[in-house]
Order: C-alpha cells, then structure tokens, then sequence
C-alpha cells in the first residue's frame, strides 16, 4: 500500500479498495518501523491523523469526493500548524505552539488531507543538506551516508523512502527542487505569489514560495491544487484564477520549444549529470519538442546576488526571535541586553548566525548601497535575461544540481562550497519564475533531477511537461534499497 501515488490513493479510496483510516495506520506503522534510519519527522501527529482520516471516510461515505479526500501527506515544519509545535528546525521554536494553521495547512485540511506530521528541515530553512536542523541531519534513503538535500530535506526523504505519498515543502532558493532531484522525486515551486505564504515562516520573503513534492507529476498536480490560491491575508498572493492542474497533464508536446542555456554547461557540472540532461533532451524531442539554444548572460551573478538578498532579508525577519514575546527564552537574564543576546546566541544555531551576521552588515549604513542595492540590481538583470529568453522559448531545461547528494559532513566546514550547489536553482527565486525538478538517471546510485523552468503561472505547462516525460521512462518509479 505504501507505495501507492496519489492519484493511485484516490482511485483506490474512489473503488472503496481501503479506507483513509487503514492506509493512515498502514503508514504511520511504517515511519515507526522507518524513519529512525532517516530522522525526516521532527513531530508525529497521530492522533490528528486518525481523527481526520476517519473524518475523511466519513465525508467519503457521504457522498463528497476529491483527489486529496483522506490522502496522508506531512507538512514541512515551517508551515504553522495549530496547537501543534512549528519548530522551524531550530532549537529557537523548540516549544514554539503555533496557534493558528497556515493558509496551506488550513486549505489542506479543508480539501480532506491527513496531516501524518511535520518534516525535518534545515534551521529556518538556511541550507541545501539538511544539516543544519537542531533535530539532527536527514539521510538519504538512497545511501543513509548521504545529504537528502535541503532545506526540505525532511519531506524529501520521508516521500522517497515511500513512507508517505506526497508533502509540502518551501523554496527560497532551490528547497524544493534541489532535495527532490537528490532524492528522486518530483517537486515545483511555483510562481512568486501563486501559494500563500500566510503562516508559512519566513527566511526571505521576497524569494520564498510553498509547493508541492510527490513522486510523479501528476501527484505535484493535485498537492498544488490544494495549494494553490489568492489569500488576502498575505500582502503578496497574487489574484489570478487556479487552473485545474490535472486537466493540463495530457497536452500534447509537439513544437514545444525547448531552451538550453549553454550557460548550465560550464565547468562546475558533473559530466555525467551533463549527459543525463542531454538524454531527457533527446527523450523530449522524440515527443515533438523542439530545442533551441539560449543564453542567460547574468547567470554568474546570481549566487552572489543571492546571498546578499536572502540573508538581507532573513536578519531582518529573524529579528523578531528576540526572547520576549515568543520561542526561547535563556535562562536567568542578567538585563534586557543580556536577554537578547543570549537568547538569540543561545537559540540559533551557526548558520543562522552566520546568515543574520551578513545581512545585517549588507544592509548597515554605508555598505547598503555597495551590497543590497547592487544585488538589487543584478536581480532586475537576471529577470530580463528570462524574459528574452521566454519570448524566444516555451520552457528552460538544464540540470537542477551540479552534483549529485554528497557525503554527510562533506561540506560542512566550507559553507561557500554548499552555496554554490544553488546555482541552477536561485535564478528562478530571483526572478519569481516557476520550476520542477524531475527524476531523469542515476550517477553512483545516487538520484540526478533535471530542472524545467516556464514563465510565470505557467505550472500546467511544467507538469504537462514532466507528465509526458514520465509517461515514457521510468527513472520517477525507481525506489531505494531497503525501503
Ligand atoms: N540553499 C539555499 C539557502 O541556503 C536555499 C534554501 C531554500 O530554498 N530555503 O539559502
């Protein structure tokens, strides 16, 4: 049963075959006997699974139907769910209870999910292994002494080790994409205001976005469904209708017009991830798609763009995490300063530190104008170079990482060498563009992602796309020794 999709669930649950309880209790019986080998749960949610699968069935045996009706999925912890702790990886929210649901969590719920828990993650969502949690790195189900990818790295594993179907993550730079592509799934961060990020906790507000990651693309298609959707409670959601995602799955490929940023093929990417990109090119052309060379001429710039804007943008949101009003508070405060500095000092962990230190240095008097302002600028670049490439091109397609998962540790005491494994990914955060990253070979036996990049609300196309592509090989359906 564990290794049924999403859209499998749903025919099964449709056909009467199982119900939401016994599939609830089949998987929660799973992470039991499982997930200590890979750490991909900070909370268990049990209880609220049983009741809201049974509520599901209940809802069933009334008559209501819909793909997402009893289907169990976990949220990653940064997503607020109330009365039950958000930890955002960090010992900072440790005993954080966060007492309302997230706009995603709440329209999840709605739609008939059962929530199986919350997922392990990088602290505040700062990083590309998963490392950095206070809950302890996540391993990749695909080789235990591997990075899963971060910072959903917790979702990642949870959904490739088949413990559960599905689960929301969030990228900012790559969070979504990258974890999917080390671990063999499917994963779209949408458009820049397409999913609501009321509730979600913030790192960098201007780049962070709330998506979906399954196995196939068919199953992101249903996950964005629920997802997807304008919020007035978030100043940023953008008011467009939600197409239905699934209805879009079957178009054909013929004359799509592909782009290949020679760009992407630089020195820095493994030749053997070169290779499988060229094979999932070839695969699409034999669909009817057309590929065309591009170029995207400020690409250089966007990691160091990058890392002056997230950072800018996280020390001034993590500001709020100042003892008093809610997460940690240190122990016998000597005076309000010495509150504060403990509190912080003792609550985040180093790369948050080392994150909150830049930023605020980027944006002091007198470095602001040198730093965030260039970074600013080099943005408004980057997004016109996707811009003239969209007008030539109906999809970007290139690698999603450089590399694939390395070894737990590998890069822990150079935080610049992990930087640099975003460089596929953080031009669409910059440019608010959407992105998947789909299964497409195996290097060492380690999963390699191909990423698909479209303009902006086009995630039909995206997941046509990768559906088409998944209809005619079979890399997505491959699972991991063991699990
Ligand atoms: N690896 C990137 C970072 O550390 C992206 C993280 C993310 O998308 N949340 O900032």
């Amino acid at each position: 049963m564990h290794q049924l999709t999403l859209a499998e669930i749903a025919r099964g649950l449709a056909d009467k075959k199982f119900s939401s309880e016994e599939l609830t209790k089949v998987l929660l019986a799973r992470i039991a006997q499982l997930d200590p080998q890979l750490n991909s749960f900070i909370s268990l949610t049990e209880d609220l699974a049983l009741t809201q699968a049974k509520a599901a069935d209940a809802r069933r045996a009334n008559g209501e139907s819909g793909a997402l009706l009893g289907a169990p999925i976990a949220h990653k912890d940064l997503f607020c769910t109330q009365g039950i702790r958000t930890s955002c990886g960090s010992k900072m929210l440790d005993n954080f209870k966060a007492p309302y649901d997230a706009t995603v969590v709440a329209k999840l719920a709605a739609a008939g999910a059962v929530t199986l828990g919350k997922t392990n993650m990088d602290e505040f969502a700062m990083g590309s292994a998963n490392e950095s949690s206070y809950y302890g790195a996540v391993k990749n189900p695909w080789n235990l002494e591997h990075v899963p990818g971060g910072s959903s790295g917790g979702s990642a594993a949870a959904v490739a080790a088949r413990l559960l179907p599905a689960a929301t993550g969030t990228d900012t730079g790559g969070s979504i994409r990258q974890p999917a592509a080390l671990t063999n799934l499917t994963g779209l961060k949408p458009t820049y205001g397409r999913v609501s990020r009321w509730g979600m906790i913030a790192y960098a507000s201007s780049l962070d976005q709330g998506g979906p990651m399954a196995r196939t693309a068919e199953d992101c298609a249903i996950l964005l469904q629920g997802m997807a959707g304008f919020d007035p409670n978030d100043s940023t959601s953008i008011d467009e209708p939600v197409p239905d995602y699934s209805a879009s799955l079957n178009g054909s490929l013929q004359g799509l017009r592909i782009g290949v940023p020679k760009e992407y093929f630089s020195a820095g990417l493994d030749p053997r991830i070169a290779e499988l990109i060229h094979n999932s090119v070839k695969e699409l052309q034999k669909l009817g798609a057309v590929i065309k060379e591009i170029s995207l001429p400020n690409m250089q710039h966007a990691i160091p763009a990058y890392y002056v804007i997230a950072p800018a943008e996280a020390s001034s949101n993590l500001s709020r995490f100042d003892g008093v009003r809610f997460g940690y508070r240190c122990e016998d405060p000597k005076n309000l300063e010495d509150l504060y500095k403990r509190s912080r000092g003792e609550g985040f962990g180093a790369e948050v530190q080392r994150r909150i230190m830049v930023g605020a240095y980027a944006l002091s008097a007198g470095y602001y104008d040198a730093y965030y302002l260039k970074a600013q600028k080099i943005r408004r670049l980057i997004k016109n170079d996707f811009m003239a490439a969209f007008n030539e091109v109906d999809i970007i397609l290139g690698p999603t990482t450089p590399n694939p998962a390395w070894k737990l540790g590998a890069k822990n005491s150079d935080p610049v060498a992990a930087y640099l494994e975003d460089v596929y990914t953080i031009t669409a955060n910059l440019a608010g563009l959407p992105g998947l990253s789909m299964p497409a070979g195996f290097v060492d036996g380690l999963p390699v992602g191909v990423q698909l990049l479209a303009p902006y609300f086009q995630e039909g196309r995206l997941l046509n796309v990768a559906h088409q592509y998944q209809l005619n090989t079979d890399w997505h359906t491959r699972t991991p020794t063991g699990f």
